[in-house]
């Protein structure tokens, strides 16, 4: 059952410079207890993307097109319904657990508040069940340590706060974005582990966005390159890394340290995205695609079907012509 569906998602932004367009017509689809990899680099859109389906642009954003959960519409809906849906069946993790968590309440303050705001729990209902919840978290002596403030944590710690936040009114669809930047090797690993148990347990769709291909292998089940704020490729994560179409999706996994290769310069892609204030009129890549020829440059190209469950948006796939 498809429970997120968006449509020909577009999100601008007024600036001073003009108008930004950060995503320019996404189509996505998450299936209930689906985990999908949202992968691009600094500036593709995926965090506005995120945002957008939300309901948290910053206030000169705007969104059109369409975003459904559960076939309910959200884009339009007004504040008060949004808050509704929002933790109870739509959560998200932010990249920075400083900024999301409150500096000045305990952690067992912020932890209750959700489950006795939208569960209807008794204070010491609550308590119990979110000490439960960073246990289930790992977080070790979590009776003691609800009580600390969020600063006396470390930053692994505070994510695992918030992932049990996010998962306390058990929504249907959890949004992580960039949850493991900034933490070491071991407790990314760790915290990819505790967010596939949740989606066991609960049944817990997630979409983690990522500009990290590295950890999308063997933590998702299918993924979705964007780039310039448009899908570039979409399938299975195994099938993509085994073979992707999308040179961009090529230079993204060349970039991935392999034990089976000697990695001591890995390549990266060169040149920089494309400035959305001016959007280049054909392929978002050109300018930075070994594959190039004029037609790219002029003539977007289409989203279309390659195979089975996956798509591609290239004149000129890594497969065969298009
Ligand atoms: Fe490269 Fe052209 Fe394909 Fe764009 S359409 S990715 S420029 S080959």
């Amino acid at each position: 059952m498809t429970l997120l569906r968006v449509r020909n998602l577009r999100v601008s932004f007024a600036t001073g410079d003009g108008t930004v367009n950060a995503v320019n017509g996404v189509d996505l689809d998450v299936e209930a207890g689906q985990s999908l990899a949202v992968v691009g680099e600094s500036g593709s859109g995926k965090s506005q993307l995120m945002l957008a389906v939300m309901g948290l642009l910053a206030r000169n954003g705007t969104a059109a097109g369409s975003v459904e959960l559960e076939s309910v519409e959200l884009l339009g809906l007004d504040e008060r319904e949004l808050n509704r849906i929002r933790s109870r069946r739509i959560a998200m993790v932010f990249q920075d657990p400083m900024t999301a968590l409150n500096p000045y309440l305990r952690v067992a303050d912020q932890m209750t508040e959700g489950l006795v705001l939208h569960l209807g729990m008794a204070r010491r209902e609550a308590l119990a069940e979110s000490v439960r919840l960073l246990d289930a978290m790992e977080v070790p002596d979590a009776r003691r340590q609800i009580a600390m403030y969020p600063h006396e944590f470390s930053g692994g710690m505070r994510q695992r706060v918030l992932i049990a936040m996010a998962l306390s009114c058990r929504p249907r669809l959890l949004i992580a974005d960039e949850p493991t930047t900034a933490l070491d090797v071991t407790v990314q690993s760790r915290i990819m582990r505790i967010l596939a148990e949740a989606r066991a347990e609960l049944g817990t769709a997630v979409v983690l966005v990522t500009h990290d291909v590295g950890i999308v292998a063997g933590g998702c089940e299918h993924m979705v390159v964007l780039y310039g704020g448009q899908v570039m490729e979409s399938g299975p994560v195994d099938r993509v890394f085994a073979a992707p179409y999308h040179p961009y999706t090529e230079g993204l996994l060349n970039a991935v340290p392999r034990l089976d290769r000697d990695d001591s310069r890995l390549p990266s892609i060169p040149g920089d995205p494309p400035d959305m204030n001016r959007p280049p009129a054909g392929c978002p890549f050109a300018a930075r695609c070994p594959r190039a020829v004029d037609r790219c440059r002029h003539e977007l190209p289409g989203l279309l079907s390659r195979a089975p469950d996956r798509r591609v948006a290239c004149h000129l796939p890594l497969d065969g012509p298009a």
